[in-house]
């Protein structure tokens, strides 16, 4: 019997083997992985510093452990270099293997900043285990750390950087930390909260040079300054892993182009998580995937299911001040309604009829996320 294929053992990859296990525990599974196929929560790399973990306490189970686990075969550290969706076959570390069904669970790199100087390619962007292990490390020594994007994952290494004690600064194109996600008071609260555990703004600016300056970093910006680090961080966003899809002549828009039920532009092929552009939105969460996985179990177990999305805010992982947001689509046509207070700031955004669309809660307006997710649309209804 062909397997079942899925390519990559990240949280999307995991998370489907595990709820098609509950509605199929004979067909034979076979996961392949360019990394070493341990299982961890990927969100907890942005706050794992304050926690005190390594990489190695990160993951919670072995390739071998999950193989057992779930009952099935995975192959680490291999690449899979070829897809022929016609012949249904893959390549991966030299070996060819036939396919029933193929799943791409390939993941998001972090994107690569245009940065000149001798130092560019020392920056330093955390998306796995692995950059973690690099990044707590070089972290260790250093006292001054600069990180380069003011939004979600650079807003949660900042607060973490400061808790365990770092002179740490934000960059950001934006007058605002988190521009693209809050309304601008919502931001000003997270960055005047992070000010006050000693983290430092350089906002409204880019960096352009980064160079070697004996052990550490002389970081040019647009402003014609320059800043001096030990460690520099990018965290300037993430971007769909699309190289196989295409090369195996699959759409591919921002995204793996899917449909509801996951299923790319080739027959039997899929494709869930930081990857894929389901009917048009690329989500890279942990919700969405989780959604995506149910559905598509389902579908492989042979009751085709399409996914549907629910509103799903987004918690930041910010301590100094907490967050929450469900940005509104982007075509919503509306306005925010802010209440702000002492200890927290409300925005509610409506659209022309009065309903509600979005939201962002700081600090103790957090505490709001239930009742007002229950008023929220559905994303995928
Ligand atoms: C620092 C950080 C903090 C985050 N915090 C949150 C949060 O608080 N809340 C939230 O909802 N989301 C958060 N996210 C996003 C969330 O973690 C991701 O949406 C999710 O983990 C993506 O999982 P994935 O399985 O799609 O991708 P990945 O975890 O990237 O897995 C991709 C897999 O594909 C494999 N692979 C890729 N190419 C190949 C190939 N050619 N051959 C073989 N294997 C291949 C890789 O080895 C890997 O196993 C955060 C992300 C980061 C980086």
């Amino acid at each position: 019997m062909k397997p079942i294929v899925i390519i990559g053992t990240g949280l999307a990859g995991y998370t489907l083997a595990r709820e098609f296990r509950r509605v199929d525990a004979v067909t034979p599974l076979l996961m392949i992985t360019a990394d070493d196929g341990s299982f961890y929560s990927k969100p907890m790399l942005s706050n794992a510093l304050a926690k005190g973990k390594t990489a190695e306490t990160l993951a919670t189970a072995s390739a071998e452990q999950m193989a057992a686990e779930l009952g099935l075969t995975i192959w680490n550290h291999t690449v899979v270099g070829t897809i022929d969706v016609e012949a249904h076959r893959l390549v991966a570390g030299g070996r060819a293997v036939e396919y029933a069904s193929l799943v791409l669970a390939v993941g998001a790199e972090p994107v690569r900043l245009a940065l000149a100087g001798d130092a560019a390619d020392e920056v330093m962007a955390i998306n796995n285990l692995g950059d973690y292990a690099r990044f707590r490390e070089a972290a260790g020594d250093a006292a001054h750390i600069v990180i380069i994007g003011a939004g979600l994952i650079g807003c949660e290494f900042a607060n973490d950087l400061a808790h365990v004690g770092k002179q740490v600064i934000v960059i950001g194109p934006d007058a605002v930390p988190l521009a693209r996600l809050l309304p601008p008071p919502a931001g000003l609260r997270l960055r005047d909260a992070l000010s006050a555990i000693g983290v430092q703004w350089r906002l409204g600016v880019v960096a352009e040079q980064l160079i070697r300056a004996g052990e550490r970093y002389r970081l040019l910006l647009s402003d014609g300054d320059a800043l001096e680090a030990d460690v520099v961080v990018s965290a300037v966003g993430l971007r769909p892993n699309t190289a196989l899809a295409r090369q195996a002549g699959l759409a591919v828009d921002r995204g793996i182009v899917v449909d509801r039920h996951l299923e790319t532009s080739a027959g039997d092929v899929y494709a869930l998580g930081d990857c894929a552009e389901v009917a048009g939105l690329v989500l890279p969460f942990v919700m969405p995937l989780m959604h995506a996985a149910r559905a598509l179990a389902r579908t492989l177990a042979g009751s085709p299911t399409a996914v549907r999305y629910p509103a799903m805010p987004v918690v930041v992982k910010t301590p100094a001040c907490p967050v929450i947001v469900a940005p509104p689509a982007a075509d919503t046509v509306g306005e925010w309604h802010i209440e702000s207070s002492s200890d927290s700031v409300q925005a509610l955004f409506r659209d022309l009829s009065g309903r509600l669309r979005g939201f962002a809660l700081t600090g103790v307006a957090t505490a709001n996320k239930q009742a007002l997710t229950k008023e929220l649309p559905a994303v995928l209804a």
